[in-house]
């Protein structure tokens, strides 16, 4: 079975019962394929005597786009689980276990979090999540830190520059992020109500030049490793506990992306809003909530990484010039916030959406959810490199709705 080949339900319980010591002798396994399919399989496999469980996610060679194919590197199984194994270690507690990885089969087997939430999920249903911004704030800090040229050896840093080389689902972030929304592109799609929001972002040359100069950011800044899609489908929640899935992105990019990552997709439900919550009080209070957590986010994510830097930093002129760390820190918000405008666009007129908006039935609602995103998200890539306060991006926001 080792020769690889996307594994059916039957070969996963084969699988799954031949882990050395996790099933019990006479384990009724039973495996249900949960994964939507696009790039990945995900088994879910239990057993309905002991009630243990886990999951295995196996890579697929392609990835299914607009009807067609496109070849994608397996590799990115190996990276994912690379990537999980060094979180664990930088930030214990916020990701799930990994019980094994097979190169071959390009597939991870790991801890079932079947009792938390998609995060995106709770939010559409109007579940606050009070640990969530501790929690993100300290896998932020941590898994950015320890693998920056701030808090590692410089020297091994480069080695796991290389490591972590993902130049494929770079390539997919490059365009359906950093190019095909202000362009005419055949990869958009987009509501027909909204082509004239569409046709304004293809022409608009001072957003072009904030895009280019992030895109630039994406490509070149190899500042520490990235989670590369840390939006709110890849994370698990429940009110008391946060773990981050789905690593399978990660590269050495530009820290602010991951905070940016975290701070669009709050602001695409705030957006979304529009329609998950009807009574307009309380609509008004669960995105005070929501712009709260891009607060707290940014607040404890800035005070944390500081803390780090103070107590472990590695890099002597970087941590005794003074002003250099206010310098770095505020470039982190600048990127950060144009880094989320970026993410905002490319889920309204982008190849990929989000349910917070899509899901919205009725269409006036809808385009206005859609309009509002598109405004946010302009406006924080517009205002970028100008930013000094996350204050800016709650007002910003406000003041669009
Ligand atoms: P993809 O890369 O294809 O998006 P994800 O890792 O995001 O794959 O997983 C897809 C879905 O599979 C998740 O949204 C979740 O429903 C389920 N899933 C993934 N990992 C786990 C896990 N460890 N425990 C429970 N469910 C999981
Ligand atoms: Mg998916
Ligand atoms: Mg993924
Ligand atoms: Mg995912």
């Amino acid at each position: 079975m080792s020769a690889y080949h996307p594994l059916t339900e039957q070969e996963a319980i084969q699988i799954a019962g031949s882990l050395e010591g996790f099933f019990p002798a006479g384990a009724a396994l039973q495996c249900r394929e949960i994964g939507d399919g696009n790039l990945n399989l995900v088994f879910h496999i239990t057993d309905s005597i002991s009630g243990k469980s886990l999951i295995m996610k196996q890579a697929l060679p392609y990835a299914k786009v607009v009807g067609e194919s496109w070849p994608l590197t397996l590799d990115r199984a190996r990276i994912e689980s690379e990537k999980l194994l060094l979180e664990g270690k930088l930030a214990p507690g916020l990701v799930p276990v990994v019980y094994k990885y097979d190169a071959e089969l390009a597939l991870t087997v790991m801890e079932d979090l079947s009792d938390h939430i998609i995060m995106r999920q709770g939010l559409i249903a109007g579940t606050r999540y009070p640990k969530f911004a501790d929690d993100i704030s300290t896998f932020i800090a941590r898994t950015l830190f320890f693998t920056s040229d701030l808090g590692m050896n410089q020297q091994d840093k480069k080695m796991q520059v290389k490591a972590f080389i993902n130049p494929e689902l770079c390539k997919i972030t490059e365009d359906l992020i950093f190019d095909d929304p202000y362009t005419n592109s055949p990869n958009n799609s987009f509501d027909p109500a909204i082509q004239d929001a569409a046709e304004a972002l293809w022409q608009d040359n001072g957003l072009h030049f904030e895009v280019a100069l992030l895109r630039e950011k994406f490509l070149t800044n190899a500042q520490a490793l990235l989670h590369g899609d840390l939006h709110t489908g890849s994370v698990f929640v429940t009110p008391a506990s946060t773990k981050v899935i789905d690593p399978e992105f990660a590269y050495y990019g530009p820290i602010g992306f991951d905070i940016g990552a975290v701070i669009a997709n709050l602001l695409l439900n705030f957006a979304g809003q529009e329609h998950w919550t009807a009574d307009a009080d309380q609509r008004g209070d669960f995105r005070r909530y929501l712009t709260d957590t891009v607060r707290d986010v940014w607040n404890l994510f800035d005070k944390k990484f500081r803390a780090l830097w103070d107590e472990h930093g590695l890099d002597r002129i970087a941590s005794e010039t003074p002003g250099y760390k206010d310098y770095y820190m505020n470039r982190l918000l600048q990127d950060a916030v144009g880094f989320a405008g970026c993410k905002i666009v490319r889920r309204i007129v982008g190849l990929s959406h989000v349910i917070d908006i899509d899901r919205i039935p009725d269409a006036a609602v809808r385009e206005k959810a859609q309009r509002l995103a598109l405004t946010i998200g302009t406006s924080l890539i517009l205002n970028n490199r100008k930013t000094q306060s996350i204050e800016e991006v709650i007002e910003l926001a406000n003041s669009a709705a």
